[in-house]
């Protein structure tokens, strides 16, 4: 009887926390991705490869810009899709690279 309680007892806390976090995970899905084909991209001249921007209508692209190093970037620049509040919903490439590109500070 004891061992039974025991097992309730350090397996319920554990069972617990693995049902939130099933259930956080359930409600927040990962947004999608900002197609290159997204007015808005289109616009910006978003690329999900800062490499690929067209550069000839695209001046202002620096080589080694990235969006990882943008400050509308919404998360750590090790991760490699983010929030940005030029697309917002969706997410978009830490390599990529847009006109809206600014140093985060
Ligand atoms: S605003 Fe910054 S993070 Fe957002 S798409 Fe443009 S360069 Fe990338």
């Amino acid at each position: 009887m004891k061992n039974r309680r025991n097992f309730v007892l350090t397996t319920l806390p554990l069972t617990m926390g693995l049902i939130a976090s099933s259930r956080s995970l359930a409600l927040e899905p990962e947004p999608p991705r900002l197609s290159e084909t997204d007015p808005v991209a289109i616009a910006l001249g978003y690329r999900h490869d800062a490499a690929t921007v067209d550069k000839s209508r695209f001046p202002n692209y620096v080589p080694g810009r990235r969006c990882a190093g943008c400050q509308l970037y919404q998360a750590a620049a090790d991760q490699p899709w983010a929030k940005c509040a030029v697309a917002p919903g969706k997410l978009v490439a830490g390599a990529g690279w847009c006109s809206a590109w600014a140093a985060k500070a």
